[in-house]
């Protein structure tokens, strides 16, 4: 345990992903508790286009597919709209991924992969987390970035 490496400042929620059938519909619901969307965004290496509501100091995402190919629109086909993952925010991803690898947890990916706005993303498995889709992020303009 002792010669693990210790990771530099502790994650934030960064936000809630939500998957969506229509990111209109969906944001309509949101828009009767008085919360706005903050921009939406095609994320093409992930099939999905994404609405952001702040709430607080985190965020809602909405998530909606852009195809049937799309991660999104599978994961609506088996369990239809609903929670689908939760998001916390790293100063290094690349330092979090080696330090949750190196314990023997499952990446979706070997590295990061381009998120919205710029941020560079990497998802844990659920068999690692105790069954929730978790997202790493680490935003864009990072010193880390690169
Ligand atoms: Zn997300």
């Amino acid at each position: 345990m002792g010669r693990e490496k210790v990771m530099a400042g502790r994650p934030t929620l960064d936000h809630i992903g939500i998957a969506v059938e229509s990111l209109d519909a969906g944001v309509e619901f949101y828009r009767a508790l008085g919360l706005e969307l903050d921009g939406v965004e095609e994320v093409a290496e992930q099939g999905v286009r994404v609405g952001f509501l702040p709430v607080g100091d985190t965020r809602l995402e909405l998530l909606e597919p852009t195809g049937e190919s799309s991660p999104i629109a599978r994961h609506l086909a088996r369990r239809g709209p609903g929670l689908h993952h939760v998001c916390l925010r790293v100063d290094d991803i690349r330092a979090a991924m080696a330090s949750l690898a190196e314990r023997g947890y499952t990446l979706l990916s070997d590295d990061p992969q381009p998120g919205a706005h710029g941020c560079l993303v990497c998802f844990v498995h659920p068999r690692s987390t105790g069954g929730v889709l978790l997202e790493l992020s680490q935003p864009a303009g990072h010193p880390h970035r690169g």
